[in-house]
């Protein structure tokens, strides 16, 4: 094979003793209809580009994760969701920040990418270009879930805001994001969030930020974070690989691992990534108690994974 793919739904998982064999069906269940949506592209020749998207539609569509339909509640009761796409062929990119009622902000973001003049397009203003190159709108009860709304029900009557802390038996969550390489050797990668429960309105994580939460080009890497926003937006993780790998010479994997497993650490910064090089080489490293993820590497091989 001459294509790779790996993606991700979020590094705040469940905490082992509560998930139910159920409940790992399900999340599973989630994860390999975005790795074969995002595959399949792949197997006919499509873009990384194309693959990505498709396999983040699938983990927007699915209400276990925090992104599209399953985003979660912020302080004022609402879903204000990020999301970002770039290729690694041309470092084109398109981001969409605080938007509302946007059934897949991938889409969007997408849209921004190949039909407007800019990068990223935030609220209200990205609201209306949506509508004027005809992406589709869900009303507030299509973003409503139970599990979501209790987990803001806990926390809303407080300042604190949430990631997917294992601690927190109700709080499951997490940001999508996938990276992909397609047959003609170009990398992308796309990440959605509905960012962490009970933010601050207007709140924006660090998932649409290029070389923040995601980045992609040919010559290093493509990334997707997840994790605790405003330490990834300090780290300015996604980048910070590239670089480590353009500047310093080093592999993928030597270039995660010093990022997430060292630098993140040290200031704190909970969370994981999925990477993948234009070599197919694909890296799934996280600090938190555990990631979902699924890969098919080069040589075909399907992998799935929740915890270490
Ligand atoms: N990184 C996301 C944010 O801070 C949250 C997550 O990955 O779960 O918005």
């Amino acid at each position: 094979m001459s294509h790779a793919i790996a993606l991700h739904g979020g590094a705040g998982t469940i905490a082992p003793e509560l998930l139910t064999p159920e409940l790992e069906k399900a999340y599973l269940h989630g994860l390999d209809l975005a790795i074969y949506a995002g595959n399949k592209i792949l197997l006919a020749n499509g873009t990384a580009t194309e693959a990505v998207a498709a396999a983040v539609i699938e983990l927007e569509n699915y209400p276990l994760f925090n992104a599209g339909k399953g985003a979660v509640f912020n302080h004022v009761g609402k879903h204000e969701m990020d999301a970002a796409i770039m290729q690694g062929i041309d470092l084109m990119a398109g981001t969409v920040a605080g938007v509302k009622n946007i059934k897949n902000p991938i889409l969007l973001a997408q849209a921004v990418m190949t039909q407007s003049a800019h990068v990223m397009m935030a609220g209200d203003g990205a609201e209306a270009f949506a509508k004027s190159v005809g992406i589709e709108f869900a009303d507030d009860d299509y973003f409503y879930t139970e599990q979501r709304y209790k987990q803001w029900l806990d926390l809303k009557d407080s300042s604190n805001y949430q990631l997917d802390h294992s601690a927190n038996p109700g709080n499951k969550m997490g940001t999508v994001g996938a990276v992909a390489l397609d047959s003609f050797g170009n990398i992308a990668a796309a990440t959605s969030t509905g960012g962490m429960t009970n933010k601050q309105f207007g709140r924006i994580g660090d998932s649409p930020v290029i070389g923040a939460g995601t980045y992609a080009n040919n010559h290093t890497c493509a990334i997707s974070c997840t994790g605790h926003g405003e330490l990834f937006l300090r780290a300015v993780v996604a980048y910070d690989i590239s670089c480590l790998m353009e500047y310093k010479g080093l592999s993928l994997k030597e270039a995660c691992n010093i990022v997430v497993m060292d630098k993140l650490v040290k200031i704190g910064g909970e969370g994981g990534l999925v990477a993948i090089d234009a070599k197919g080489n694909i890296e799934m490293p996280f600090n938190s108690e555990g990631m979902y993820r699924a890969s098919i590497n080069m040589a075909g091989e399907k992998t799935f994974g929740i915890y270490k």
